[in-house]
């Protein structure tokens, strides 16, 4: 096996001085493990950009609320170091928490603004577990790029607005989502889902496509748009909207009209599990 596997930090510094030494650019790809083509696809990506590609794999317990899924969150190790090998990535960093979280944190990163709508009005404290435990990994990692996908937008912007704020020297890079065949976006609680559910997921992408349909047609008033979408989804009866939103696509805001490019987001339970999907917006189309 090619691939280095690592638990601390100590080890993690040591493998990517040596790659510095060696003047190897060094590519970040943060991940909370359960690895599937999305997470792939970043680190595909980040193999086009650099020479030398370190996943992180760590489930964050500071960005997941009371009664969140922490503890059934999908654990398969073995088999993420087998993907991420096969994609010739360089190193894994697989840390126990309290690796990350030695001691109880006094210090949080929060960024304001981007984080009031969408996700952030529904998980209370999500974005300040996800912006601490990233600004830790850059600090472990120091990468010259660090990868994130689009199926996450609000984080996507969110990080992006902390790395420029805090003035990490990293270029963040977004890389599209990545689909099932049927158009469901792949994502690690996907496997949540019994087959009834898995079917009736398939309405989030199908409200995406709608709103998409509607735009195109004419349509540009925000609330008209979730309209239509809450209905087509409230059709399903193992689906329950968390939120579907119409923001502003970089600073996050709603927007009444959509007169700029825009983030159509939404989230929905499919029984237990919350899924979420977007879509850009964009009038310039
Ligand atoms: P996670 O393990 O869910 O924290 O995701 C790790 C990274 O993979 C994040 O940057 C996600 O946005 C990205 N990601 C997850 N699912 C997808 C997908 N279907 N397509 C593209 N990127 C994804």
């Amino acid at each position: 096996m090619n691939i280095k596997v690592v638990n601390t930090i100590n080890q993690t510094r040591n493998e990517i001085a040596t790659a510095r030494q060696q003047g190897k650019s060094i590519a970040l790809v943060p991940t909370m493990g359960a690895l599937h083509d999305g997470h792939l696809s970043l680190i595909q990506q980040a193999k086009k950009l650099c020479d030398y590609v370190a996943v992180s794999i760590f489930v964050n317990p500071t960005q997941f609320g009371p009664n969140e899924d922490l503890d059934k969150y999908p654990r398969t190790l073995d088999n993420d170091i087998n993907l991420c090998e096969s994609e010739r990535a360089d190193l894994i960093l697989a840390p126990s928490s309290k690796e990350i979280y030695p001691t109880a944190n006094f210090t949080w990163v929060n960024v304001d603004k981007l984080t009031k709508t969408l996700c952030g009005s529904t998980r209370d404290g999500h974005f300040q577990g996800v912006c601490t435990v990233v600004a830790k990994l850059f600090n472990i990692f120091m990468p010259d790029k660090a990868f994130f996908g689009q199926k996450d937008a609000q984080q996507l912007a969110v990080i992006r607005q902390m790395a420029s704020d805090l003035n990490f020297p990293i270029d963040i890079i977004g890389c599209p989502i990545i689909r099932e065949p049927d158009g469901l976006a792949m994502s690690s609680r996907n496997r949540y889902l019994s087959g009834e559910q898995r079917t009736q997921a398939l309405v989030i992408n199908k409200a995406l496509q709608l709103g998409q349909k509607l735009f195109a047609g004419g349509m540009i008033k925000s609330q008209d748009i979730i309209n239509k979408l809450s209905k087509m989804i409230q059709q399903q009866p193992l689906a329950k909207i968390d939120y579907i939103s119409i923001v502003d696509k970089d600073l996050m805001h709603e927007l009444d009209t959509i007169d700029r490019p825009a983030l159509l987001a939404l989230a929905v339970y499919i029984g237990n599990t919350r899924l979420i999907d977007n879509i850009v917006l964009d009038p310039k189309d």
